[in-house]
């Protein structure tokens, strides 16, 4: 690897950490820790941490995929869905809370 990609990786890795900790720092309100694991995710799929499937993960539906986050404070715990298994999941996710 070149320098410069390396250099890259390393600032990533680095922003990466930050945005973690962001997710778990409770006196942030929630729309900034949630924006945090979003963007946490995004930025561990692009790092090659996460893995992209070529389909849904529940119905094997090949569609625009989107990372479902099951719970914030666990950023990169997500689960790859298309929209309709994604409804479905937060819907489950809402009905755990309650
Ligand atoms: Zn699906």
């Amino acid at each position: 690897m070149k320098k410069i990609r390396r250099q890259r990786k390393h600032d990533l890795i680095a922003r990466l950490g930050r945005h973690m900790d962001i997710c778990l720092d409770t006196i942030r309100p929630r729309r900034i820790r949630t924006r945090s694991a979003r963007y946490a995710a995004a930025l561990a799929e692009s790092l090659g941490l996460i893995e992209r499937p070529r389909c849904c993960t529940w119905c094997r539906r090949r569609q625009r995929l989107q990372r479902h986050h099951w719970d914030y404070r666990e950023p990169l715990n997500v689960t790859f869905l298309c929209p309709d298994c994604h409804a479905v999941a937060d819907n489950m996710v809402v009905q755990a809370i309650a």
